[in-house]
């Protein structure tokens, strides 16, 4: 079996798109008028992925505010914005460039998705001419919509959570139903909540087993035969072309995120100082059998952020080192992280997103290329 490989989810928005989202909140173009533009995104987005080979593809998430919020608004300014939730929630994370991006807060029951990432799915998979795959996010992540430490008037925060995992559930198998062949997990709060940020108080409480024991009420809801294709993502964040928690040790998340019952791990690699040493900590942390399944580690072979496109022979190198460590049949490759996860994002270190899209689609490439290369050394 050839060695797998999958992006994460998320593409840059192109600049006509970016524009429409900005006249929709502004109130001068229609909903239909910007969903015209996201179809056309999405159209574009799936043919220039597969025309780069890859095995499968996303739509770029073209049509979500962002990889975080797409269950609860329709931009990130607000419009759309479920009708029990305020815009003023806690910050999902400040970044290492200054600029914080916030979650809106939980004001009543009960909590429910207005939008599944299926909803998108369903749209966009006429447009493919081979298998996709669909992003959603972690439960643990909209856990933050309740606030910290206050509870919400009549509404317990174990019923909020049970009510979180049901949507979650639903979100997750909505997507098969609408065609997905594989779901990845988001969960870039894992390692940011290793990191006590004291500017942003969740980060400094300790939540990380709380995540994931959250996740695991959902993925445990699914049989090992499901969560083969059910995956996690991992990144210290990826968003201005910036991170908010690498500098968190993978040492601190991998052990207890691998306890997730996930058949499928998408991890950041790529842009880490030290590769082997991470590889090595996946190699000892994964685990053969996890419920019933045993963890396929993608490790990143490629850096969103940065403009420089990586080299096939870069991504096989990596491979092929990193099957010292991670037994070969349960390793693969994919990109450090989705390539714009929010929807408004002008890619500075690119100079525009519409490059970076360009740009974006030539790292796939090489990622593809590169994976061949690294099969047949390693003789899968
Ligand atoms: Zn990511």
């Amino acid at each position: 079996m050839p060695i797998p490989t999958e992006n994460v989810g998320s593409l840059p928005r192109p600049a006509r798109l970016q524009q429409a989202i900005a006249d929709y909140d502004a109130g001068s173009i229609s909903f239909e008028d910007l969903a015209a533009e996201q179809d056309a995104a999405c159209k574009d987005s799936i043919e220039r992925m597969e025309a780069t080979g890859a095995p499968i593809v996303s739509d770029g998430e073209q049509r979500a505010s962002s990889f975080a919020t797409y269950p609860i608004t329709d931009t990130l300014a607000g419009t759309g914005l479920a009708d029990n939730l305020a815009a003023d929630g806690q910050y999902f994370a400040i970044f290492d460039d200054g600029h914080h991006r916030q979650l809106p807060r939980l004001t009543g029951a009960p909590f429910r998705y207005k939008t599944f990432a299926s909803d998108y799915l369903s749209k966009s998979i006429p447009y493919a001419s081979g298998p996709m795959k669909q992003a959603v996010i972690a439960p643990s992540m909209l856990s933050l919509l309740y606030p910290l430490d206050e509870e919400v008037d009549g509404y317990p925060r174990e019923q909020f959570l049970s009510d979180l995992c049901d949507e979650a559930e639903r979100d997750i198998r909505q997507a098969f139903a609408a065609g997905a062949q594989r779901v990845s997990v988001d969960f870039t709060e894992g390692r940011l909540a290793s990191k006590n940020d004291p500017r942003n108080p969740w980060t400094g409480r300790h939540m990380l087993q709380q995540f994931i024991e959250l996740n695991n009420r959902v993925l445990d809801r699914f049989s090992a035969e499901e969560r083969v294709n059910i995956g996690i993502h991992t990144c210290p964040g990826g968003d201005m072309d910036s991170v908010h928690s690498a500098d968190v040790d993978y040492a601190d998340l991998l052990p207890s995120m691998f306890g997730m019952n996930a058949g499928y791990f998408l991890i950041q690699l790529a842009s880490e100082r030290d590769k082997e040493y991470v590889y090595k900590l996946i190699g000892e942390h994964s685990r053969e059998d996890a419920n019933g399944v045993p963890q396929v580690c993608h490790i990143g072979v490629i850096d969103p952020l940065n403009p420089t496109v990586e080299t096939p022979e870069q991504v096989a190198e990596d491979l092929v080192t990193a099957a010292r460590h991670i037994p070969v049949e349960r390793l693969g490759a994919t990109d450090d992280c989705g390539f714009s996860p929010f929807s408004v994002d002008d890619k500075p270190k690119h100079g525009s997103p519409d490059f970076a899209r360009d740009v974006a689609f030539q790292k796939i490439a090489a990622r593809v290329q590169g994976v061949q290369i690294a099969g047949e050394r390693l003789g899968v």
